[in-house]
This record gives structure tokens, C-alpha cells and sequence, in this order.
């Protein structure tokens, strides 16, 4: 196509938009093409800014007609990248952001581009709240399509447990509706199958009753690691539905509660969140606040706040990666707590032990999502400043995923990795689902136009 064909084509697509379309040059092009992980430096051919439904199916229609890739993009917070497009064009759903609760049927539905504080917020003054990200910047979109775990997942499911319907603009331009009722095979598949079967432009989720949660944050120096890991798995092998929370290697940071000696350096820290109130969570938690420890913070506050409390500084250089284990014996324990020496510190890098079970193993058995029933999750999380320092952290990751293997399901979530090669994207729905989402996506999007994901190729 000739720029004169591509400007009058944009000239048209610039007709009747609600929202706005970029190209490189316009003054906010730079700013709106950053994403999460500072590594990916992509420049799409148009940034199309969508504010209704109609602009996400014309953007469609303008990238197919003209033969552009087609990127969707919500929080992106994806660690691949896959919300940008090296010259194909962006639909950039951030300005889809709306949410509005409904308190009496304690439902909400949000945007297709709103980020987890945009619900959790709308939510709080309600005393209600979802299972959301562990931190507010994640968006809705990936997070929910792509399964969707957080703090409070052992109490209420997953995120995608908690899903009533979607609205989906299809490759053809045509707005579908799914839920239990409506295209329920393209509901199922939407519970894990991430975006490859359209632009979600809403959600509806169930909310549920949560006026106060409560997170206990305590650290030690990192010698006392594999002793505190040991009681933590004791701790949470009987613990009730309420507690989520994980084990954390991290650099400990210059907070008021932590000793001066330790800030800036490596330390094992456990935080236990609670769906519930301040002495409810003391009880509870017991055996773990029982422990001799170095540092501790201790407050009940609203989930929304919660949310906030940990949230990782954008601008980084990311990679992360991740094993869904069977079991967290000792030797699994020594091998974990061996590596976090590894770890790039000072960094926002962690090196995460989540404890899955509850409401998560519990939950539908046939979504494609096979990674529910593993008690534990390793999820080396690097975020580092140094180009030079890339190798490390790419190391250190594959060097956890290898020493925890002789324990994993071989089951993996979708979110918490970037793009690992086809036998892990298999391996993220097992290998029926898989063959049944391909179907799927056949039905919805024969061409494959929505391929910037863990792609699933129609068949
Ligand atoms: P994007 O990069 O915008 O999108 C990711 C993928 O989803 C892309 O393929 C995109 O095309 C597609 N997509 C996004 N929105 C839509 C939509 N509306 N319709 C169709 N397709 C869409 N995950 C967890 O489960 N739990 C966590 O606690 C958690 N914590 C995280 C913390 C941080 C700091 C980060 C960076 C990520 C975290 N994640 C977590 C991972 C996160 O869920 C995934 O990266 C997810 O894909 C992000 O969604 P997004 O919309 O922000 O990303």
C-alpha cells in the first residue's frame, strides 16, 4: 500500500472514531507505546486509542484491510510484549475503562481496558471486591482471559471462577456475547484461552462481601530462609481459605520497620493477606507469627488499598518465568532457597513461592486451566535497570525452573510466563483443552488475526 493510500485510508478510519489514532510523529505516539516491561521497544504503524465498541471493530477492519498486525492491548503488562506491534497497529483499549457496580445482584462490569484499581476501587465503597492481580496496574483484559489468580484466590476462586459474561469484538467485526447461556463454548474458552478469540470490550464479574482485609508482612535475614520456607508450607498445608499471601525472597527495602542493616539487602520475607479482620488473622496465622523474625509491618486496611501496597515500579527491564509444583518437600525447599542467593539485589527482583489450594483447587475441574490443582508455584520474577545484566536474571530464572522440575505438574499458567516455545503454550491448557480451544479459535478467528498472545492456531 502507498502512503497516500495508507493516509486517505487513515483519513477515513480518523472519521467517526470516538477516541484517537496515533501514528509516529503525533506528540503522545512515544508515551502511549510504552508498556510494562522497558525491553520492548516496538513501533506500531498506528496507535488506534479506542473509546466504544464500533472503534475496536473499525480498528480491526482498518488493520485487516490493510494489512497490518493487529496488537490488543490492555494493562500491558505482559512480559512478551504482546499488547505492541513492530509496525502493525495497536487497539489500544485503555480509554474502555468504565465500571459499574451493581451492589444488589453484587455483580460488576468493567471495561475491556481498565486496570485492577479501576475495579477495585468502584468496588471498595461497597464493602465488595474480586479476586484481582496482586498488584493495580495489571489490566482486567489479560489478567481475567488468561485465568487470573491474587491475593484473594484460596477464598474466591479465580478470577475467571468469578466470570458471568464477556463482550467480544470477533477478526470479522461482529460483537458477540458469552456467558453460561450465550456461545457457552466460546465462554469456556475465554477462561484461560487469554485474547486469541477476540477484543473483550467488557466483563461481568461476581463480587463478593469484603469490607476489611488484613496483611502481615514479616522478613529475615536470608541464613534463616529454608527454616522459615519449612514452616510456612506446614502453615499453609492446614491454613483456611482466607489466607493467601506467599514466601518472597527480595531486597529488603528502607521502610521504617525494617533494621537499617538490612535494607538494601537480600532477605526471605512472608506475607500472609487475610479476607478478614486484624485479630481473626493473629489467631490464624500463628505458627508463622510465632517465629522469631527481624522485621515486621502488621495493618488491616481496605483490599483496594491492599492492592496498591506492593505495587512494582514500571520502567524496568523484565523477565519472569514459572513451575507449577506437585509438592514442596525438603529437598525442593533446600533447592528454592539455594537460588535466591542468585537473585540480582538491590532490585525490584523477587523470587516467589505462592501457595495455590482452596477456592483455586476447588474450582471447575473442566476450564482449561490444569495448572488449579498445584499446591505450589515458583515464579522467579526479575526486574532489573542494566542492559548488562540481562544473562544474569535470564539465568537465574531458567536455573529455578530447573531445580524445582523434579517436582512440577509440567502444568503452566499462561500470565506468569512470556513466550516459551509452543510445548509450554500445550502445556498451559493440557492437550485436550488445547485441541478444543484450537476449535474454538477456528470458529472465531479462522485467520489467526488475533496471534500477539499465547497463541493458540485455529484447526
Ligand atoms: P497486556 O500486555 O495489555 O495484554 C496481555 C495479553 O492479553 C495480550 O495478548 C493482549 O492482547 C491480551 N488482552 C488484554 N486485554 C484484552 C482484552 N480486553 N481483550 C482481548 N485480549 C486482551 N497475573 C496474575 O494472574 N496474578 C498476579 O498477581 C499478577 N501480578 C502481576 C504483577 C505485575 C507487576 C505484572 C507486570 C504482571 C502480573 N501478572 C499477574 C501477569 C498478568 O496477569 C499478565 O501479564 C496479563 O496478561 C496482563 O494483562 P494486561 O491486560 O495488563 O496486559
Amino acid at each position: 500500500m502507498t502512503h497516500d493510500m495508507r493516509d486517505t485510508a487513515l483519513t477515513d478510519l480518523r472519521t467517526g472514531f470516538a477516541g484517537g489514532v496515533l501514528t509516529p510523529g503525533d506528540a503522545s505516539y512515544d508515551e502511549a507505546r510504552k508498556v510494562f516491561n522497558s525491553m520492548i521497544d516496538r513501533r506500531p504503524a498506528v496507535i488506534a486509542q479506542c473509546g466504544t465498541e464500533r472503534d475496536v471493530a473499525e480498528a480491526i477492519r482498518f488493520g485487516r484491510e490493510n494489512g497490518l498486525e493487529i496488537a490488543v492491548r490492555g494493562g500491558g503488562h505482559s512480559v512478551a510484549g504482546m499488547a505492541l506491534t513492530e509496525g502493525g497497529i495497536v487497539i489500544d483499549l485503555r480509554r474502555m475503562h468504565t465500571v459499574v457496580v451493581d451492589p444488589g445482584r453484587r455483580t460488576v462490569r468493567v471495561g475491556g481496558g481498565a486496570v485492577m484499581s479501576h475495579l477495585d476501587r468502584a468496588a471498595e465503597p461497597y464493602g465488595l471486591a474480586t479476586t484481582g492481580g496482586r498488584v493495580s496496574t495489571t489490566g482486567v483484559g489479560g489478567f481475567v482471559l488468561g485465568g487470573g489468580s491474587g491475593w484473594l484466590d484460596r477464598r474466591f476462586g479465580l478470577a475467571s471462577d468469578n466470570l458471568l459474561s464477556v463482550e467480544l469484538v470477533t477478526a470479522d467485526g461482529r460483537t458477540v456475547r458469552a456467558s453460561g447461556q450465550e456461545n457457552p463454548e466460546l465462554f469456556w474458552a475465554l477462561h484461560g484461552g487469554g485474547g486469541n478469540f477476540g477484543v473483550a470490550t467488557s466483563f461481568t464479574l461476581r463480587l463478593h462481601p469484603l469490607p476489611v482485609v488484613t496483611a502481615a508482612l514479616l522478613m529475615w535475614r536470608p541464613e534463616a530462609g529454608p527454616e522459615v520456607a519449612r514452616t510456612y508450607r506446614g502453615f499453609m498445608e492446614s491454613a483456611p481459605d482466607e489466607v493467601g499471601g506467599g514466601l518472597i525472597y527480595l531486597t529488603a527495602p528502607p521502610e521504617e520497620f525494617v533494621p537499617a542493616d538490612m535494607a538494601g539487602e537480600l532477605a526471605c520475607a512472608v506475607l500472609v493477606t487475610y479476607a478478614g479482620g486484624m485479630q481473626e488473622m493473629r489467631d490464624v496465622a500463628e505458627p508463622v507469627l510465632d517465629m522469631d523474625h527481624d522485621a515486621e509491618m502488621i495493618t488491616e486496611l481496605s483490599y483496594a488499598d491492599l492492592q496498591c501496597m506492593l505495587d512494582d515500579p514500571p520502567g524496568y527491564r523484565n523477565y519472569w518465568s514459572a513451575e507449577y509444583l506437585a509438592s514442596f518437600p525438603d529437598p525442593a525447599v533446600e533447592a528454592f532457597c539455594a537460588r535466591a542467593g542468585d537473585l540480582l539485589v538491590p532490585s525490584p527482583s523477587q523470587h516467589v513461592l505462592f501457595p495455590q489450594g482452596g477456592a483455586v483447587a476447588r474450582g471447575p475441574g473442566d476450564h482449561p486451566i490444569p495448572w488449579r490443582r498445584a499446591p505450589w508455584v515458583v515464579h522467579p520474577f526479575g526486574l532489573w535497570e542494566d542492559p548488562a545484566d540481562d544473562e544474569r536474571v535470564r539465568r537465574w530464572a531458567h536455573d529455578v525452573r530447573a531445580d524445582v522440575r523434579p517436582w512440577s505438574t509440567g502444568a503452566v499458567y499462561l500470565n506468569f510466563i512470556g513466550h516459551e516455545g509452543e510445548d509450554r503454550v500445550v502445556a498451559g491448557f493440557g492437550p485436550d483443552n488445547h485441541r478444543r480451544l484450537a476449535a474454538v479459535k477456528a470458529e472465531y478467528d479462522p485467520g489467526n488475526v488475533f496471534r500477539l498472545n499465547h497463541n493458540i492456531r485455529p484447526r
